[in-house]
């Protein structure tokens, strides 16, 4: 199922125009449909073990995205290739674990970059309450990495934009962000105009086509997004709690980068981190008009029109 459907794509669909600018968008809402339920089943397979860095599983799904980015035609980002390795332990090298990296080129602004990320690990089995049972993160964040995978074929498919796109499938999140950290460490933060990471989307926990930003007054990144949330039939909801500092997006703001996380749902979702975190309870239809409306609320930001401050985390 990894592959997706390219070559089978039909870009008829779902015709949206931008009333402010230029951008005329047209996505392929049945592949989006049909990319997220088919990464979905595959990432939340109880073989899969919950994908935990460093395991065989978590290695297997990081070949598999390289696989579906290299055939997306993604190019290597600061690297010979797709895989940008890190080792949790200098001094041993037998464990080694990686991003998956891939860009597309800009065509009037290549040297400025949109990050669009997800994390694709989760925890061991048992991890939290020691009985035998498997954290599929089906939510957390099967759901994030799905709806990346989606959107990076339908931009690939509509592209170029007049940035470039870099597509971080981070891993070693819930280890302490640790993937995205080398990540940060790679890049130049002045060449990264903003950074949209996508969490928990799979269980609509703040209504339909829902979401929140975390940090959404640390930069005006919000306000860009924001202006097409209407015509994307996506409803913002207020900020909750601490979720700005947990998940990757941190890493990059670390650095000074409007980096923020999309999500549909928070830590007081009832199987957040628990073994039922399963994909039955996933609603994949919202998922994709999530998707969709994220690419809409894009089109600023890859069109070069719109570019957010700079953040400032204490
Ligand atoms: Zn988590």
């Amino acid at each position: 199922m990894r592959t997706g459907h390219i070559a089978v794509a039909f870009l008829f669909s779902c015709l949206l125009l931008t009333q402010r600018a230029s951008a005329q968008l047209a996505v392929d809402s049945s592949t989006i449909l049909e990319d997220i339920r088919s990464w979905m089943e595959y990432l939340t397979t109880d073989r899969l073990r919950g994908r935990v860095e460093g395991s065989p599983q978590n290695q297997e799904v990081t070949r598999a995205i390289a696989d579906y980015f290299s055939s997306l035609g993604l190019k290597p980002y600061l690297d010979s290739g797709l895989l940008h390795t890190f080792y949790r332990d200098n001094t041993d090298t037998s464990i080694s674990t990686s991003n998956v990296i891939g860009w597309l080129p800009g065509s009037e602004k290549p040297e400025e970059f949109i990050v669009l990320s997800a994390h694709f690990d989760h925890v061991q089995v048992g991890y939290y309450n020691k009985t035998d049972k498997i954290y599929n993160g089906a939510n957390d964040n099967a759901s994030g990495t799905s709806v990346l995978l989606a959107i990076a074929k339908q931009l690939v498919l509509t592209g170029p934009y007049k940035r470039s796109i870099v597509f971080c499938a981070f891993n070693a999140e819930e280890a302490g962000l640790i993937g995205s950290a080398d990540f940060a460490d790679k890049i130049n933060p002045e060449q990264i105009v903003a950074g949209i990471n996508l969490e928990m989307l799979g269980y609509p926990q703040y209504g339909r086509q829902a979401v929140m930003l975390t940090g959404m007054y640390n930069s005006d990144l919000y306000k860009i997004l924001r202006k097409r949330a209407e015509a994307a039939s996506i409803r913002f909801r207020r900020e909750r709690g601490d979720l700005f500092e947990r998940s990757d997006n941190y890493s990059l703001a670390k650095k000074g980068i409007p980096a923020h996380t999309i999500m549909a749902s928070d830590d007081r979702e009832p199987c957040y981190h628990h073994p039922c975190d399963e994909l039955k309870r996933m609603n994949i239809p919202n998922m994709a008009a999530l998707a969709k409306g994220i690419i809409y609320m894009m089109q600023g930001l890859l069109d070069g029109s719109e570019t957010p401050t700079r953040i400032r985390v204490q």
